[in-house]
């Protein structure tokens, strides 16, 4: 048996302005899934009680900070942004070696929520509402945003940087106190990304952050009467449970949750383009994207050709350690994911046509890790399993179809609505399917991956409920909208509005 190497930061909770060691004994174990004989991270399993103390800390915190003008409060995010950039090959390292993703992926989610803090910076001088005619003479209607108090932020491992980051920038910057909870396997990366924050200066109190179980923290932040609203990224089985939980509690909740995502190649399709956007959305990050792209519904006429080049492409991508150079996958994140991806593929080999990988990796460099092989399933049914659930992983199933209307009716054919995208030079199908593609989020001739700063975020469906994230529309979710009427002549009697 290899000894674990030594290189173990223990984490502490971030609360009221000070790092601070959990009087919990229970500690949760975090191994680089890459190389299970490192072992990156030493967490607490923190109790209630010091979450309800991370409330408490907020909430005190809130009635100064929601005084500090908004502009004021963007300076701080501002200076998050730049020390973020300064320290991105640090925290990407860290993410690498704590997630598993490659360095290239970890360094573009940093990039990407430096984009999200510079976007949100600005935000800080836009909060507003809107000034309308009243139907009374002299008098001024308008509506102001206001924020809402102690907010619960709570984030998934497979973007611990940039999920984290756009929710705490437009809560901070719309003025609420943040109790932020990541997910257990990724405390390292969430507590670099607290520290960036502290360094750039956000008040004791307005951000803390409390390691720990979702069903003892996680469920703590959602039972307690002084927790306002809750921002939930994760899995549906959680979210739905968690929006239950809140709407009975009267608590604002916006939950994203999983996604099936399709890439559609029609016949007159660029297919190196197609080919080239399967793999990428597919196999990097492992499949463990939200946007994954986990189905292409390709047409008859072109789908022999297509999938002989997304075999001969998808040979030729390197799986490893994600620190090593020229590694395009990593390992999935955990034992747990590791044997999902496993179980869906001897599910898939019952249901379709294996034509790549299907097995786990092993030999030197893959034995101490997760490391399963891309893997490609052909004729696979709209109604298989492996074409239905969220395996979340790298295996992607090809479905083939006659024509566009069958190619769409696939597409449609999941409880998930996050993300698609649709490989033609065909005006009048990209509109169509843009009219009738129920996702959040929609892509013509480019990956069903990504999405930038400035744009909403979010899935229909099964996929998300409640506001969406990112953008401008981000604001909305972490303040109410009071309506305001004043009567300038102070002297009308009767009101006539009804
Ligand atoms: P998860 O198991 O649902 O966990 C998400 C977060 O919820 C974690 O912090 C978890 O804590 C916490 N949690 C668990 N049980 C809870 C409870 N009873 N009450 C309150 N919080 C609780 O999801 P995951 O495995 O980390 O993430 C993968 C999923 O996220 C996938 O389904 C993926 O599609 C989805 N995702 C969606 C989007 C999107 O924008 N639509 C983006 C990224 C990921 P612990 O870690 O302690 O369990």
């Amino acid at each position: 048996m290899a000894t674990a190497t030594t290189t173990t930061q223990i984490c502490r909770n971030f609360i009221n302005g000070r790092w601070v060691e959990s009087r919990s004994t229970r500690t949760a174990e975090r191994r680089n899934p890459a190389n299970l004989d490192e072992i990156v991270g030493v967490s607490p399993v923190s109790t209630r009680e010091e979450t309800r103390e991370a409330i408490a800390a907020a909430k005190n915190a809130f009635t100064v900070w929601r005084d500090t003008p908004a502009p004021i409060r963007g300076r701080v995010i501002a200076k998050a942004a730049l020390l973020m950039d300064q320290q991105k090959e640090e925290l990407a390292r860290i993410l690498t070696r704590e997630e598993g993703k490659t360095f290239k992926d970890s360094l573009g989610e940093v990039i990407k929520s430096v984009n999200i803090l510079e976007f949100m910076t600005g935000e800080a001088r836009r909060i507003g509402g809107e000034t309308v005619p009243s139907e009374l003479p002299k008098n001024f209607a308008y509506t102001i945003k206001q924020p809402l108090g102690a907010v619960a932020v709570i984030t998934p491992w497979n973007f611990p940087v940039c999920i984290p980051v756009w929710k705490m920038a437009p809560a901070l910057v719309a003025g609420n106190a943040v109790v932020f909870k990541p997910a257990t396997i990724t405390p390292l990366t969430a507590a670099k990304v607290v520290e960036i924050f502290e360094q750039a200066g956000v008040p004791a109190g307005v951000l803390n952050m409390v390691l720990g179980s979702g069903g003892e923290v996680g469920d703590e932040l959602l039972q307690h009467p002084d927790v306002r609203a809750v921002s939930f990224t994760g899995s549906n089985e959680v979210g739905s449970e968690l929006y239950a939980q809140g709407a009975r509690r009267m608590k604002k909740c916006q939950c994203e949750m999983g996604g099936k995502n399709p890439l559609v190649v029609l016949a007159d399709a660029d297919l190196p383009l197609a080919v080239e956007s399967a793999v990428f959305g597919a196999f990097a990050s492992t499949g463990q994207r939200c946007t994954a792209t986990s189905r292409v519904v390709v047409e008859e006429k072109v789908a022999d050709k297509f999938v002989e080049m997304l075999v001969e492409r998808t040979r030729k991508f390197k799986v490893g350690n994600g620190l090593d150079p020229g590694v395009d996958m990593g390992p999935a994140v955990d034992e747990g994911q590791f044997k999902t991806d496993l179980k869906y593929i001897e599910i898939g080999k019952k249901e379709a046509k294996l034509l790549l990988g299907g097995e786990r990796l092993s030999g030197p460099g893959y034995d101490r890790g997760y490391f399963v092989a891309p893997t490609i399933f052909d004729h696979v049914a709209i109604e298989s399993t492996i074409a239905q659930d969220e395996i979340f992983g790298p295996v992607l199933s090809v479905i083939r179809v006659r024509d566009f209307d069958e190619a769409l009716h696939a597409a449609n054919s999941v409880r998930y609505g996050l993300s698609s995208s649709i490989y033609t030079n065909d005006a009048a199908k990209i509109f169509e399917f843009i009219d009738r593609i129920e996702t959040g989020i929609t892509h013509v001739n480019s990956p069903t991956v990504g999405g930038e700063a400035q744009l909403p975020f979010g899935g229909m469906k099964a996929t998300g409920i409640g506001l969406r994230e990112m953008g401008r529309v981000a604001i909305d979710f972490y303040t109410e909208l009071k309506t305001v009427y004043i009567d300038y002549t102070g002297r009308r009697r009767e009101s006539t509005i009804y």
